[in-house]
C-alpha cells in the first residue's frame, strides 16, 4: 500500500460536524466558527516511550493516544470536535496493524462525535503518532489551573493508580485479582469529557487531568493558582483490590503514577454538591480529597497521612526531560 491508499482507507466516509467545511482530501481542512471558543491540543506518543508492544495492541495504542489528547480537551471543559494524526511508519508495522491504530482512534472519537480532519504520514524508524485535537467552549468558559482559590474542595474523578498497576500485572507474571479491570484502565483508559462538559453550570471551577501523577498535577494547580493544597491520604480514591499490593507501590502509583486520565479539580463549597450530581448522573465516583488554603506555603502541596503527620508531596511523577 502507498501513501496515498493509505490516506483513502483513513479517510471518513461521512462527517459529524456541521462546522466542518472541507475535511481530508484537499492541502488543509477548513471549520467555521463563530460563537465559541476553540480549544487545541497536542499528544505524542512514541513507541518504547509511551508504549511497548508487549503490554498494548495496536488497537489500544491508538484509543489511548486519542484519549490522552481528550483528556487535555476535558480539563479544558472543551466539547471534542476534530483530530489530526500525524504518523511515522517503521517497516516492522503491517498496513494491517496500522490500520488497527486508526481503528481504536475512530472508536473512541466516534463517542463523541469527533471527525479526522487530516494527518501526515511518513516513513521512519520508529513508531510515533502525534494527534491533535479541536474542540470548543462557550465563549470564556475554559476551565483553567489558576483559578483555584482559598478555601475549595479538592476533587478528583475515579481511582488512583489502576494504570500502573494495570502494567504492572501486564510485565510481572503473577495471580492477581481484578486484573482485567486494572489491565483495561492502562490500556483503554476514559477521559472524563461527559464530566467537565456537566460541570459548565458552575461560575468558579478549576480543573486539571491526571496524566502524570496527582501529586504533580495538585502541584500544578498550586503554581498556576498560588495558593497551598491540602490532601487526605486516606481519601484518595483507590480501587478495592488495590490493596492487594504492597503499601509502598499503592503510595507510589495513587500519587505518582501516571495514565489515570481522571479529573483533579478545585470548587468553592457551596458548589460541590452540583459536582456530586454531575458525577452521579455519569455513574462515575468522584471523593473530595481535601482543601485549598493560602498561608505561607504558596504553591506547594501537602498530605495529610492518617496519623496526623502532614508531609509536603514532591513535585514528581513522569518527566521526559528529567535525566
Ligand atoms: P500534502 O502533500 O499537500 O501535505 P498529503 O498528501 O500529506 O498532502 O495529505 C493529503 C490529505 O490527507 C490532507 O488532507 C492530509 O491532512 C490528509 N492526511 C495525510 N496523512 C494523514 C494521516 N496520517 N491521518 C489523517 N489524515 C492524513
Ligand atoms: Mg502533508
Amino acid at each position: 500500500m502507498d501513501e496515498f491508499s493509505f490516506i483513502k482507507s483513513i479517510e471518513q466516509s461521512a462527517y459529524s460536524q456541521a462546522s466542518l467545511v472541507q475535511g481530508i482530501g484537499d492541502d488543509a481542512a477548513v471549520f467555521r466558527q463563530q460563537a465559541a471558543d476553540i480549544v487545541t491540543a497536542k499528544d505524542m506518543f512514541v513507541e518504547n516511550v509511551h508504549f511497548a508492544r508487549h503490554t498494548m495492541d495496536p488497537y489500544h495504542i491508538g484509543y489511548k493516544a486519542l484519549a490522552s489528547n481528550l483528556s487535555d480537551l476535558a480539563a479544558m471543559a472543551a466539547e471534542p470536535a476534530f483530530y489530526l494524526v500525524g504518523i511515522s511508519i517503521p517497516p516492522h508495522w503491517s498496513m494491517e496493524e496500522i490500520d488497527t491504530i486508526y481503528k481504536g482512534m475512530k472508536d473512541l472519537a466516534a463517542n463523541y462525535k469527533m471527525d479526522l480532519i487530516g494527518g501526515d504520514t511518513v516513513s521512519g524508524k520508529e513508531l510515533v503518532i502525534s494527534i491533535t485535537v479541536i474542540g470548543y467552549v462557550p465563549t470564556g468558559k475554559a476551565r483553567y489551573r489558576s483559578h483555584a482559590s482559598d478555601g475549595d474542595i479538592v476533587f478528583a474523578t475515579g481511582t488512583l493508580g489502576d494504570s500502573q498497576a494495570g502494567l504492572h500485572m501486564l510485565t510481572n507474571a503473577g495471580e492477581y485479582i481484578d486484573s482485567d479491570y486494572f489491565i483495561k484502565r492502562h490500556q483503554l483508559p476514559s477521559p472524563r469529557v461527559l464530566f467537565a462538559l456537566a460541570l459548565q453550570d458552575i461560575s468558579r471551577l478549576c480543573l486539571n487531568d491526571i496524566s502524570d501523577g496527582i501529586a504533580s498535577e495538585a502541584h500544578e494547580i498550586a503554581e498556576a493558582s498560588n495558593v497551598t493544597i491540602y490532601l487526605n491520604d486516606e481519601d484518595l480514591p483507590v480501587h478495592s483490590s488495590f490493596k492487594q499490593f504492597e503499601a509502598a507501590l499503592q503510595d507510589k502509583w495513587k500519587l505518582f503514577g501516571g495514565e489515570d486520565y481522571e479529573i483533579v479539580g478545585t470548587v468553592p463549597k457551596e458548589n460541590w454538591a452540583q459536582v456530586q450530581d454531575a458525577a452521579a448522573q455519569l455513574n462515575l465516583r468522584v471523593t473530595n480529597i481535601g482543601y485549598v488554603a493560602t498561608n505561607s506555603r504558596l504553591g506547594q502541596v501537602f498530605l495529610k497521612k492518617k496519623n496526623g503527620k502532614i508531609e509536603q508531596l514532591e513535585k514528581k511523577g513522569y518527566n521526559h526531560l528529567s535525566r
